[in-house]
């Protein structure tokens, strides 16, 4: 990577809480603001009919990509976090009730935990975690026992952004749905490593984000299944998602529309459609190989080192994340020290602070990675974590 920092070329591992974007998304977006850019869905004139063919086409290739039905079944928000409160807000206060269960993994991150307590209060729904076993893997015969009549969703992270588990989604879709409950994934950290269809995952919801998979920040969507969306009643509200509007009384626009009041990110989601091509025209294979290689190296060399544990699974049921803890020393003070040795990761509860208190840590340090980093790059932070215990005891 051509930045600096600390005069050192910088080995960016902090994957999952942002990805750099190749130069075919700051060209798509960059061309729309150049040359389309007009509000869309609104105008009569032709530039805004282009901005809507261009953001239309875009719905387009999401639908494509992530193998829903039909273009309307994806609605655009502005990350995973908006895509999880519309379902919450929106499903889940019209259909949870006194008594109901929803049903949620300890490895949840905060947005897949607390837009479901916020509907649970409301309803008098109840939350129970889902357990995992002490490798961080989902303990899906505890699922099994748990589902019953009174569960109406299953939330779960397709892959977890503190431990990089890959849950088994098909499994856990095919359990809740022969309970009867829906199964909403947050897909967040799983599109940048893991091709994703969602018919053939059997969900009912599935929540995205544009900046975790080489798209820009504050674009995302949800996918949701078009019954269930007809059924839904609007979470936001506005122009744009409206049919006739009166003082005395609304009626509400179609799907997707309903479900996308005000201005879009129009730039924000051609950007992100075409980091779903730039997915789409790599040898997936090829990129999963390569960051396979680097996860098995950086799990190596991280775990080798003294007074350093891996959390997690094993790697090959891993993505691309190597979560870990240094006896004696914090996570936060390991980050500060690698930062100086121009190696970027994060330190933290990465917002997953039940996942954390299930493993009996405040936090970790977690290095995450891409399809561009390199084995240099996990050798430097190796070197790194040499430097860390050389400063901090
Ligand atoms: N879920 C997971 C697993 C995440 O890692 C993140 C981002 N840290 C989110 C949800 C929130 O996504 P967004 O930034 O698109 O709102």
């Amino acid at each position: 990577m051509a930045t600096r920092v600390h005069g050192r070329p910088l080995a960016y591992l902090d994957n999952a809480a942002t990805t750099h974007r190749p130069r075919a998304v700051l060209d798509a977006m960059d061309g729309f603001s150049r040359t389309s850019n007009a509000n869309v869905h609104r105008g009569v004139h032709r530039l805004s009919q282009v901005a809507t063919d261009a953001f239309e086409a875009a719905r387009e290739t999401v639908r494509i990509s992530i193998g829903a039905s039909e273009a309307a079944e994806v609605v655009f928000t502005k990350g995973c976090t908006e895509a999880i409160n519309l379902v919450a807000q929106s499903w889940g206060t019209a259909n949870l009730r006194e008594g109901d269960e929803v049903l949620l993994s300890t490895m949840e991150h905060h947005a897949n935990i607390v837009p479901w307590q916020v509907v649970a209060k409301a309803t008098g729904a109840r939350i129970r975690p889902i357990p995992i076993h002490d490798d961080g893997t989902l303990d899906l015969s505890a699922l099994d026992t748990m589902l019953g009549p009174k569960t109406r969703l299953v939330g779960i992270a397709h892959v977890s952004n503190s431990l990089g588990t890959i849950n088994p989604v098909e499994e856990v879709a095919r359990l809740a749905r022969s309970a009867g409950a829906k199964v909403l994934v947050d897909g967040a950290q799983a599109l940048a490593h893991l091709p994703v269809d969602v018919r053939a995952l059997g969900v009912d919801f599935y929540a995205m984000s544009g900046h975790k998979m080489y798209g820009p920040m504050g674009v995302g969507g949800l996918y949701a299944r078009r019954e269930l969306l007809e059924e839904m009643p609007p979470y936001q509200t506005g122009g744009g998602m409206i049919r006739t509007v009166t003082f005395e009384e609304t009626t509400y626009a179609g799907v997707p529309d309903r479900f996308e009041p005000g201005t879009p990110n129009v730039a924000g989601v051609i950007g992100w459609a075409a980091a779903f091509e730039f997915l789409a025209g790599l040898d997936r294979k090829a990129v999963q190989h390569h960051e396979d290689d680097l996860l098995a190296l950086a799990s190596e060399l991280i775990g080798s080192q003294p007074g350093v544990h891996v959390l997690g699974p094993i790697p090959s049921s891993r993505a691309a994340v190597v979560s870990f803890v240094m006896d004696g020393i914090h996570p936060h003070d390991i980050g500060t020290v690698l930062d100086q040795e121009g190696v970027a990761i994060r330190a933290g509860h990465h917002c997953c602070m039940p996942l954390m208190a299930r493993l009996g840590v405040s936090g970790t340090a977690r290095a995450s990675l891409a399809l561009y980093n390199t084995g240099e790059e996990v050798h430097a932070l190796a070197k790194g974590l040499a430097r860390v215990r050389e400063v901090m005891t």
